[in-house]
């Protein structure tokens, strides 16, 4: 059984679990790629206006006109100090040649006559059109790249590239993402333990309810069911509520007459040898009292078996009133019933002197006629011994009485006649 549970909550905690983790890298992969698009969409907007800007600046400077590319050896700090603070390489390429630069070859020296990667040639020289890219290789080092064709009369003569470097962009992208991410995994996991919580408390309360059945399917009828299991509100609750009833309805078929309702002989039993226990361990009273219908066959045969069960049914009715809390009644066999009184043996006898009373005095009505109802008992005090004995002690007296007058009650049998009656 523990083994099964086990299985259980592991499929519980997968259920729960696995379809949290699964939205999690989805949402986690649309997180990353829908902040890198958008990045490389600034990235590339930032070195198309950073490439038009050096462009209109060097087509509007006196100076470059004249000296076209020495001019960057008499301003290399222009260039050099935007790129230090904005982290965007500059180059003025003269066709496919590198001129002014502050991009630098791996010796860190700047690229000056270095030349750009075939693709870009062919796209912005070959084919006099923008070209960007998330990784261009500029002298073996990645670059985000933009490249703006040049022309001059009609014709492309060279290029402008602003770019930065690859790493610089997915550092920024990694700092804009890891939160998202860190916060996006965190409500996972918050999502993930709550569900797991209440799975747990699902598959706890459903080991419980499959225990109760157990138990219940072994007989065990006083078995009690888990407070968390039939205090829930929901179906598995429902389902412990009614494991109880079948509990309740067992417990009833197995110790109960189902006529009368009284404790059957078995039920009775077991209670006689529990009082008889406490009877020797702390002298508690434990009297038996053994009743018998006097002339019952009678009602059967003259107004038929129904009429039989419910003079049954009315004798029960005043023997379970008339004993009350001081003991219990069963349905012995047939017309017989044994009262056991945990009450001081005078007590039992007066109690019992009553319901003789009122089982006299009371009329079975019967279609329309009323009849009288009496019953011998015998009553006996546990002076120790088996239960058997007891009840032979009262039913020896029951016997007595049945052969002596019934309609009484038989407390001792007179000495000379005990040979007789056991
Ligand atoms: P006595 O005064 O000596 O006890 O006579 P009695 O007629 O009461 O005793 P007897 O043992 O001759 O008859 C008992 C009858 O009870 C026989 C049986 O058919 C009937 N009986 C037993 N159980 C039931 C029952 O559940 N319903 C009905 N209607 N009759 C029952
Ligand atoms: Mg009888
Ligand atoms: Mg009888």
């Amino acid at each position: 059984m523990k083994r099964k549970g086990l299985k259980l909550t592991g499929r519980m905690v997968i259920m729960a679990i696995v379809p949290i983790i699964i939205l999690s890298i989805f949402m986690s992969a649309f997180i990353g790629y829908s902040s890198y698009r958008s990045i490389y969409n600034e990235v590339s907007h930032e070195l198309s206006s950073v490439c038009v800007s050096v462009f209109e600046l060097l087509n509007h400077s006196e100076q470059y006109r004249l000296s076209r590319y020495d001019y960057f050896d008499n301003n290399e700090d222009m260039f050099d100090s935007i790129t230090q603070r904005t982290n965007i390489y500059i180059t003025v390429f003269e066709g496919n040649e590198r001129k002014i630069t502050t991009t630098t070859n791996p010796d860190g020296s700047r690229a000056v006559g270095t030349r750009a990667a075939a693709e870009v040639v062919d796209t912005v020289l070959g084919g006099g059109e923008e070209f960007f890219s998330d990784n261009v290789d500029v002298n073996g080092v990645p670059f985000f790249g933009f490249y703006m064709p040049v022309t001059e009369g009609g014709k492309v003569t060279g290029m402008v590239f602003a770019g930065k470097s690859r790493e610089t962009v997915m550092s920024n992208i990694t700092s804009a993402v890891v939160g998202s991410l860190v916060l996006s995994w965190l409500a996972a996991l918050a999502a993930a333990f709550i569900s797991v919580l209440v799975a747990r408390g699902m598959v706890g309360s459903l080991l419980s309810a499959a225990e109760f059945l157990k138990k219940i399917s072994m007989g065990d009828t006083e078995c009690v069911a888990e407070k968390k299991l039939v205090t829930r509100g929901d179906e598995i609750g429902d389902m412990g509520r009614s494991a109880e009833k079948l509990q309740q309805a067992l417990r009833s078929l197995i110790s109960n007459d189902p006529l009368t309702g009284l404790y059957n002989r078995r039920a009775c039993n077991i209670k006689m040898n529990d009082m008889r226990a406490k009877a020797e361990e702390d002298g508690a009273p434990f009297v038996a009292a053994i009743g018998d219908i006097d002339f019952f066959k009678r009602f059967n045969d003259n107004y038929g078996h129904a009429c039989g069960d419910e003079v049954l049914k009315d004798v029960a009715r005043h023997l379970y009133d008339g004993v009350g809390d001081k003991g219990f009644v069963s349905r012995w066999g047939g017309e017989e019933f044994l009262m056991i009184f945990a009450v001081p043996y005078d007590d039992a006898v007066g109690t019992l002197q009553c319901i003789m009373e009122n089982i006299r005095e009371y009329r079975c009505e019967y279609e329309d006629m009323k009849l009288s109802v009496t019953m011998t008992f015998g009553i006996s005090e546990y002076i120790g011994g088996t239960v058997d004995a007891l009840v032979n002690s009262a039913d020896n007296k029951l016997y007595y009485g049945k052969t002596h007058g019934r309609n009484c009650i038989i407390e001792n049998i007179p000495e000379e006649c005990v040979e007789h009656s056991s």
